[in-house]
């Protein structure tokens, strides 16, 4: 006998379980600038709730008026959807604005796999130069590295250059 596909209806699931199946979701969506980082590594889903049957989740935007924002919102409704719940709501948050501060250890390893170098820790302090230009070259590691361009090819990569392994690369800068 074959097992029926329970897909929707889980009478014995409580709360918990409903929100980790839904945290487990987002785990497979990725910002499409960024495609090995999944939304909750870039630190962009501050809760997943509950609210009478309906699932709400709140997202904050990478950046401000990014056109990727349709998109990623779509691809988070479609993806808890397919994880089972029918009635699911996306609230994009904009205050506190999202920062690169929130990409968790793992999303700034996945970057540095990726050949992205993760934004420095702004720790509150605010942005500037010195801070974009301090960074680790992610295929070598080596602190001797310097600011090429401070936009590359999307707005919020920054081009930098390697002396020790003599590779440009690529950084998702700090906001
Ligand atoms: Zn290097």
């Amino acid at each position: 006998m074959e097992t029926p596909i329970q897909a929707i209806e889980r009478p014995d699931a409580d709360e918990c379980s409903d929100t980790m199946r839904v945290w487990e979701a987002l785990h497979g969506v990725t910002d499409p600038e960024i495609p090995v980082v999944s939304v909750v590594d870039m630190g962009m889903i501050p809760s997943v709730k509950l609210v009478g049957g309906r699932i709400v989740i709140r997202m904050m935007p990478t950046f401000a008026g990014c056109p990727a924002l349709t998109t990623i919102r779509e691809n988070i409704r479609r993806a808890v959807e397919l994880a089972g719940f029918a009635d699911v709501q996306v609230e994009a948050v904009f205050d506190p604005p999202w920062t690169t501060d929130r990409i968790t250890v793992a999303g700034r390893k996945r970057l540095r796999e990726f050949g992205l170098a993760p934004p420095s820790k702004t720790c509150g302090g605010g942005v500037d130069e010195a801070l974009i230009a301090s960074v680790l070259c992610p295929f070598c590691n080596s602190s001797d590295t310097k600011l090429e361009s401070i936009f590359g090819p999307t707005l919020c990569r920054a081009i930098h250059y390697c002396d020790a392994c003599q590779q440009s690369f690529e950084q998702f800068k700090p906001i």
